[in-house]
């Protein structure tokens, strides 16, 4: 019999792809059975490989498409699945939801979202997930541990910042199980987990996002900084603005919580107005 390593080494994987290929078909099925699927579901597979998930999640509902970008991969899925496999080869953060989905689902439910996704671009795959909140239920992807630890981090760590505020803002996330690099071949340098992101109601209400997003980013880019001084670059004000709003700027952001965030963002958006 040929084992799955053997398999794969037919197949020279792409790392700047960031091809490890899941090959224990236990994860393969906690992973699926994460994702509650039913036979309605409208389900994107993000990279789907050799096929480790594809293989459980065609047979779960009929409203699937896998979005790979790796053209020899898809060759190789087509054959495996006899041309039944609804595939499309396209980056998957250039994919427009709006006009390019249409044409392929008949989309009556929200989007569950499913993929072991190449950690290279995690970040980016996530910020465009945020951006299409609407359209999805939930998230279920295979990343690197340390960035689950920071997506799920809790004011007052060290892996609070950033990626924790933006995903805890649009979303519920949390880890479901950690996965060991003997599960992919090749096997990646990092360890792995499972994380479940509910993409429900909003929890916070923002007034700006924008202006959210500068001071996160600002308060962060210096995170050892007290945020009266990290917050100088964007507030040439800054006087103006620390004499009229109640919030102590001598903290400094790791200390924040998000709806301390959001609150100081609304107040800094209505003084913005009252001042015009
Ligand atoms: N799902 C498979 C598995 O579990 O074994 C493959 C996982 S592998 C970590 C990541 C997959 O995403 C690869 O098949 C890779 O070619 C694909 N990929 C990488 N960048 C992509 C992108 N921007 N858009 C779509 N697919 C991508």
């Amino acid at each position: 019999m040929i084992s799955n390593k053997e398999k794969f080494l037919k197949y020279k994987p792409k790392k700047f792809l960031g091809q490890n290929f899941l090959v224990d078909d236990n994860i393969a099925k906690k992973i699926i059975r994460a994702c509650d699927i039913k036979k309605n579901d409208s389900l994107i597979e993000i990279g789907p490989g050799h096929g480790a998930l594809t293989k459980h999640l065609v047979k779960l509902t009929k409203n699937y498409l896998a979005v790979e970008i790796d053209h020899t991969i898809i060759e190789k899925l087509r054959l495996q699945f006899d041309n039944k496999l609804k595939i499309i080869h396209q980056d998957f953060l250039k994919l427009d939801f709006d006009s390019e989905l249409n044409d392929i689902f008949n989309i009556k439910n929200k989007l569950k979202i499913i993929g072991n996704v190449p950690y290279n671009i995690t970040t980016e795959i996530l910020f465009k997930l945020f951006e299409l909140k609407d359209k999805i239920e939930f998230a279920v992807m295979m990343i690197q541990k340390e960035v689950a630890q920071r997506i799920t981090a809790k004011p007052n760590t060290k892996a609070y910042g950033i990626l924790a505020i933006q995903t805890q803002l649009n979303t519920s996330p949390e880890i479901l199980f950690n996965v060991p690099p003997t599960a992919f071949f090749p096997k990646p340098k990092v360890h792995s987990s499972v994380i479940k992101l509910e993409f429900g109601k909003e929890k916070y209400k923002l007034d700006d996002k924008t202006l959210f997003k500068k001071i996160v980013k600002e308060s962060f880019g210096k995170r050892r900084k007290v945020m009266r001084n990290s917050l100088k670059n964007l507030f040439d004000d800054l006087n103006i603005v620390t004499n009229r709003i109640e919030f102590d700027f001598s903290r400094r952001p790791e200390n924040v919580s998000i709806h301390e965030f959001v609150t100081l963002s609304n107040e800094i958006s209505l003084l913005r107005k009252i001042q015009k």
